[in-house]
């Protein structure tokens, strides 16, 4: 059974990527230990086990016995459950001839950019662009080695292939890019905007749009149920990075359900 495996890797990620977000939102280095936010004392490793250290020291600080905040040990949980999640749906997914460590490999490193970056959106409003190119290589690797389990050796071959999905990525990134100019930026960040490009990259164009399409339908209802749940004004700006982040994840593990789901709603 890998699952138990893959849940305590997804709590141990889940620390890192907490703290990856808030440095690359602030553009601070990414190296260094951590330190407490309230008193600057540097933390030892036993204060920095995932769940256990918060538990232990009831979420406060060793040293100063400041607050911390129940995000640590929340994101970690949450990054554990993705990580189990994601090994799963990973499986079967791709139909390839034989069975692979390196997709999971590839799809786990997805789901761990995409945490920085939904956790980086919702508490900064940032999609920070490391995180942006590295998806995008992730896709391009990804692009290259299902093209050579299906056979293809040939190196221009597999440089053609990434040429020609950049191609569907500006085809998926233009209507968005479109509403941003239009709008001159109020609509929308840049970051989504670029966000949408490495999505059509990855995704390819019918289920890029299917993503945005999700991305655009969920965001609506959320946004809606603020309204109607008066926890929103007109004016509470939703951030579009996380239905689109959404929208992405459920295209890459769930495309051929999506596709036939739609197609008896649409009829196509
Ligand atoms: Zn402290």
């Amino acid at each position: 059974m890998i699952y138990p495996f893959v849940f305590i890797l997804g709590l141990i990620f889940g620390s890192f990527l907490n703290v990856l977000a808030d440095r690359l939102s602030k553009r601070k280095t990414i190296l260094g230990r951590s330190k407490c936010d309230s008193c600057n004392h540097e933390l030892a490793w036993n204060d920095l086990i995932p769940i256990v250290s918060y538990m232990m020291l009831g979420g406060k600080c060793r040293y100063c016995k400041a607050s911390f905040s129940i995000q640590y040990p929340l994101v970690e949980l949450f990054t554990a459950g993705v990580f189990v999640m994601t090994w799963y749906v990973s499986t079967e997914q791709l139909l390839l001839p034989r069975s692979s460590v390196l997709i999971h490999i590839f799809h786990m490193a997805i789901a761990a950019v995409l945490i920085v970056m939904l956790l980086a959106d919702l508490r900064y409003q940032i999609i920070p662009d490391e995180m942006q190119i590295a998806l995008l290589l992730i896709g391009f690797l990804k692009i290259m080695y299902v093209g050579v389990v299906f056979g293809q050796s040939d190196i221009l071959q597999l440089m053609q292939m990434v040429g020609q999905h950049i191609i569907l990525g500006v085809a998926v990134m233009a209507p968005l890019l479109a509403v941003f100019l239009l709008t001159k930026g109020r609509g929308m960040g840049f970051g989504d905007v670029k966000l949408t490009f490495v999505i059509g990259v990855i995704l390819g164009m019918v289920s890029g749009y299917l993503a945005l399409y999700i991305g655009f339908v969920s965001g609506g209802i959320i946004g809606a149920l603020l309204l109607v749940t008066k926890r929103g004004k007109r004016k509470t700006k939703i951030a579009f990075g996380p239905f689109l982040i959404l929208g992405f994840y459920v295209m890459l593990f769930f495309e051929p359900e999506i596709i036939l789901f739609m197609s008896r709603i649409y009829g196509f």
